[in-house]
Parts: structure tokens; C-alpha cells; sequence
């Protein structure tokens, strides 16, 4: 994969690390919680973390923090597995599960209660709240505090075996209550929940902490350089409480950088399903979600989502990212490597008076402008076409480059063509065009020295097909959906997609393979929906349009 000369904090960490020779070979993991689709958020961390593995030639874990059975799924958990390796990476080994290393948790609870360093608590959720003070006030110890190790172990073991309800008992850390810090203010180590999990079935009634889990998973699998965002920097000292209070074999390091916040986006799995559960788009991969498989679906590279994260860079501040620059690395990506193709979006017939019916012409059209390995195809030229509605107007000023009655216009790889009459309907709109081959135009200007105005696309009436081109939009027209005062449900950019059914493609844009990208020639780039595009019934996806939009006008649309 890419590497670039410039450098972020945490290479600079890393590579001190081995400089001092406090590390050999740097361990990494990405860790998601498999409760919902990845999104660009997690593509961000992706990249960091195996990313720096791979720059350090070390290792990356692929590690599910499946410490809340509730809210967890299969689906979740193998969409995420697809979905870093679509974005390009692998990880080292089997995939790994916090869940398996659910005994190994709890020999070390039984440790620390042995050694004194944590306790049985019968506070109710209520009264913990009220013992534990505020940012200004410092907490009161509990009153089980001092139970002896004896009483702690038996309570410890009846708790795992199922003796208590929900929510009678935790298991705590034994800390300092007045810690400024509220999590080190005897943090919850165990929790009763009396839900089967995904992994493990109905083997447990009692799941550890985020916090007295993640560290000691990251110590089991030899980690080096835990990286997190920065939400996680005052889990810091507690973290380093666990490693040292703990009799482990590694003692991995926790390292935070600010979170990837790109604008007219959400990225919090709460809100992407939300948007989901109400339908306001088709599902996790719907191409308008934020999320890896909707990306995709939308037509975004891998390349381009990784080029992306590598041009924000990595820092220690959580800033709003423009989300114009993801949409410029994938303009980028497909300007160099997809093929050109035409298609006709708002299509109105031009029938050629003068060219023999029947005749097809296979003119061949270079498929890149620059990419020759990409090769060639065959558009059949014919006398009845369509072009772009927008492209034809009976009268217009200079400004306009395309087709105007009694003027000429080059029809892309083709001829240039001049129309000499229209049929309108009888409310005066106009329903064909009329107009005349100008002979030997080909790769040549007219012999006649008049030159055509512009060039436009077209596709042969009939021998090109028919497709469905779907025209997304971002999804929310505010640059901050979920950080103004209204719910970001009310942000819903209501022109994020538009279906046309009857476009007109050119017939070889029917052998693409589905998430094979174009570029539309004047229209954007587009990608062969991965699920419904077929020969028979093409379907396609805009990824996006030709220019920002958003930043001409301050809005959607071309
Ligand atoms: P969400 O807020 O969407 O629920 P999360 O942090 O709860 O995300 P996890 O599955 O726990 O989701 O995240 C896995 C990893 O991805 C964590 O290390 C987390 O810090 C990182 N991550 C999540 N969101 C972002 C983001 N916006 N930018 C960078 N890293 C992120
Ligand atoms: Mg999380």
C-alpha cells in the first residue's frame, strides 16, 4: 500500500519506541464493537492502525470488542470483516474476540479481589450516581467498600453463577473516590446481565466493562500501540491502572487521536440506524450512507477512501473535515481510471433526414482519454438518436455551447450534425428534432469551414438500451446535521436521489460488471449497482457529479 514521506505523532511514537528498543515488532488492532455497519469514521481508524503496522512491518489485529451482547449480530460482524478487506487490508491471524477471552477477564477480577484492589458493591445504579460526586465535588466511598476478600470471592462467584437480578451487584475497582478523574472514582469492573451472547450462548450472566476489558485484551494479544480517539484519553489513567495492577505478560500502551468528523454527515452507528430503522434510506449499504458498504455501493474506490484518510492526516484535535475533499479523491481516482462512457439522462429524439435508415455505422470510441490499456468500444451510429434534452434549444445566445436550431453542434466520437427543423406536440413542446449529417466529419472539422459550437453526448435510438440511473446526493443539506439545534432528521436533503428510469445508454455499457465505475461523459461518474445492475435490466449509481456543486451553488444539483 501507498506510503508517503509524511509523517504523523503517532509514527513519530512509534518509531522512538523501537529506536529505544522498547518494541520489537509493533502490534496494532482495530477493534470494532460489531453492533452496526463500519463507516467513514472507522475507515479513518482502519487506515491508522493498519496502516502503522504496515509501515513498521508489524501486525494488525482484527478484534471484536463484543462486550455488550444486547445490541450485537452476526450480520454486524461479518459485514465488518468484508469490509476491511474491501478496503484492502489484512489482518494477522484468525479474527479475534474480546468474548474469548471472557474467563481469562474473570481470573484477573478474581485477582485483583484477592489482592484487595476491587470489591462486591450493592449500590443500586441511583445511589452510585449520588455516591460518586461530580467534576467539582469528590465521591463518598461505598459502603461495601470494605468487605473482606473472603465475602468479596463468594459474592464474585455467586454473582457468575446467577444467584443475583440485574443491577443488585457490580463488581468495582477499589481506586480513590476523590480521583478528579471520575473514572478512576472505583470504576464498574462487572455488570449482571442476564442476556445469551452471540459467541458464547448462555455461558455468562455477568459482562465486563469496557474499560476493565479492552486493556487486558490488548495485553493478551501482544499489542503494542492501542490507538483510540481522543474520547478515550481520560480512560487513560485506567487503563494503566489495569496493566499495572495485573499480573501480565505485555504492557500495551494506549495512544488517542482526534476523531474524523466529515461535514454534511453523521457518523455514529446510534444515527446511521436510526436512518435506517425509519427508512429513510434503503438499508446499512444504501450508496447515500456514510457507511463502508454504502460507499461502495455509491462507487467509491478503496483507493480513493484511503487516499482520503491519508490527506487529512492524523492529529490530536477533532475538527470538522471538509467532505469535499473525500468527494475530490474519488473524482481523482475515477478521472484516472474510469472508462468513458455515454449516456443520456433526459433523452429527445433526433432523427438524421438525411442518413439511410437502417444503416448502423460502428464507429470506434477510445474507452479513456489518456489510458489507451483501457482500450476501445463500439458505439453504432444510426439515424435516429437520442441527446440530452437540456442539450437543444430552438434559439439561444453565444454563451451556449450545444445545439441550437440551424446551427451545428459535433456529437461526441461522431459526426457533426446541424438541425434544420423541430416536431413539437400541440402544446409547443418539442418532441423531435430534425437535422442533417454533415458529411465527412469524423476526426475532421467541416469542409466548409463552419465549425460546430460544442460537443455533446448521444446514443443511437436504436441500438442502444435502456438503463436506470439512480442520481444521489448527499443526504443532508446542513454542513453540521447533528451539531445545530434542530434533531438532524430535519436536515434530510429531500433531492438526495432522484431515479431516472428511461435513460439511454450506449449498448457496451451493458457487459459492465456490476461496481465497475464510468465516467458519463458531461454527466459524472457512475458505477454499475453491485446488486441490481444486470445485461438485461442495467442499473447504475452516481458516485459523483463532474464539478462541487455544493461549493458553486451552495447547493445539490448539477
Ligand atoms: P460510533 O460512535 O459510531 O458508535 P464507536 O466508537 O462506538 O463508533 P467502535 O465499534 O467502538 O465504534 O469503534 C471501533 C474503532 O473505531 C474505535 O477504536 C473507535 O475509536 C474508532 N472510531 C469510531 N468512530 C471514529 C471516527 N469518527 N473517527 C476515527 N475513529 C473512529
Ligand atoms: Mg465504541
Amino acid at each position: 500500500m501507498e506510503k508517503t514521506a509524511a509523517s504523523n505523532f503517532l509514527e513519530t511514537i512509534i518509531a522512538e519506541d523501537i529506536a529505544a528498543g522498547r518494541v520489537q515488532t509493533v502490534v496494532t488492532r482495530f477493534p470494532p464493537e460489531p453492533n452496526g455497519y463500519l463507516h467513514l469514521g472507522h475507515a479513518k481508524s482502519i487506515c491508522v492502525n493498519f496502516g502503522l503496522a504496515e509501515r513498521f512491518g508489524g501486525r494488525c489485529n482484527l478484534r471484536f470488542d463484543d462486550t455488550n451482547p444486547e445490541k450485537e449480530s452476526q450480520e454486524f460482524i461479518d459485514s465488518i470483516q468484508a469490509d476491511v478487506r474491501w478496503l484492502g487490508y489484512t489482518w494477522d491471524g484468525e479474527v479475534r474476540f474480546a468474548s474469548s477471552y471472557f474467563q481469562q477477564l474473570y481470573d484477573w477480577a478474581v485477582y485483583l479481589v484477592e489482592q484487595g484492589h476491587a470489591y462486591v458493591c450493592d449500590l443500586n445504579a441511583e445511589q452510585a450516581r449520588e455516591y460518586r460526586g461530580t467534576l467539582t465535588e469528590p465521591g463518598r466511598n461505598s459502603p461495601h467498600r470494605d468487605r473482606d476478600v473472603a465475602q468479596n470471592l463468594d459474592l464474585l462467584a455467586r454473582m457468575k453463577a446467577g444467584e443475583f437480578a440485574e443491577g443488585e451487584k457490580v463488581l468495582r475497582a477499589k481506586i480513590d473516590m476523590a480521583s478528579p478523574n471520575m473514572n478512576m472514582r472505583d470504576p464498574i469492573l462487572y455488570r449482571i446481565r442476564k442476556v445469551a451472547h452471540h459467541q458464547t450462548g448462555s455461558d455468562w450472566v455477568i459482562y465486563p466493562t469496557y474499560d476493565f476489558a479492552h486493556g487486558q485484551e490488548d495485553a493478551i494479544e501482544g499489542v503494542t500501540h492501542s490507538i483510540c480517539t481522543l474520547e478515550f484519553e481520560d480512560h487513560r489513567p485506567l487503563y494503566d491502572w489495569f496493566i499495572a495492577h495485573l499480573p501480565l505478560a505485555s504492557r500495551p500502551r494506549q495512544y488517542e487521536f482526534g476523531r474524523l468528523n466529515p461535514s454534511y454527515t453523521v457518523t455514529s452507528k446510534r444515527k446511521l440506524k436510526q436512518l435506517v430503522d425509519d427508512a429513510v434510506v434503503a438499508g446499512w449499504d444504501d450508496p447515500r450512507m456514510p457507511t463502508i458498504a454504502g460507499m461502495r455501493r455509491r462507487g467509491y474506490t478503496p483507493s480513493a477512501i484511503r487516499k482520503f484518510c491519508q490527506m487529512i492526516g492524523t492529529t490530536r484535535s477533532d475538527g470538522v473535515v471538509d467532505v469535499a475533499m473525500l468527494e475530490f479523491a474519488i473524482r481523482e481516482d475515477l478521472n484516472e481510471n474510469a472508462p468513458r462512457a455515454m449516456c443520456v439522462l433526459n433523452p429527445l429524439k433526433v432523427v438524421l433526414t438525411d442518413y439511410p435508415e437502417g444503416k448502423v455505422e460502428k464507429l470506434a470510441a477510445a474507452s479513456h482519454p489518456s489510458r489507451t490499456d483501457l482500450g476501445e468500444r463500439m458505439l453504432p451510429f444510426t439515424r435516429e438518436l437520442y441527446i440530452d434534452a437540456d442539450d437543444f434549444r430552438e434559439e439561444a445566445n453565444k454563451k451556449y455551447k450545444r445545439l441550437v436550431l440551424g446551427k451545428r453542434v459535433r456529437l461526441r466520437n461522431a459526426y457533426v450534425i446541424e438541425a434544420v427543423d423541430v416536431v413539437k406536440d400541440p402544446s409547443g413542446a418539442v418532441l423531435e428534432v430534425h437535422a442533417r449529417t454533415i458529411p465527412d466529419t469524423i476526426g475532421n472539422d467541416p469542409a466548409d469551414g463552419i465549425k460546430p459550437k460544442g460537443v455533446i453526448q448521444w446514443v443511437s435510438a436504436t441500438e442502444g438500451r435502456q438503463a436506470t440511473v439512480r442520481l444521489y446526493d448527499r443526504l443532508f443539506n446542513h454542513e453540521s446535521p447533528d451539531k445545530g439545534e434542530r434533531d438532524f432528521m430535519t436536515h434530510i436533503n429531500p433531492a438526495s436521489l432522484q431515479v431516472v428510469q428511461g435513460a439511454w445508454i450506449e449498448p457496451s455499457l451493458c457487459n459492465a460488471l456490476p461496481e465497475q465505475g464510468f465516467q458519463f461523459e458531461r454527466e459524472g461518474y457512475f458505477v454499475a449497482d453491485r446488486l441490481d445492475h444486470s445485461e438485461q435490466a442495467p442499473v447504475f449509481n452516481r458516485t459523483i457529479g463532474l464539478r462541487d456543486s455544493w461549493a458553486e451553488h451552495g447547493g445539490s444539483g448539477e
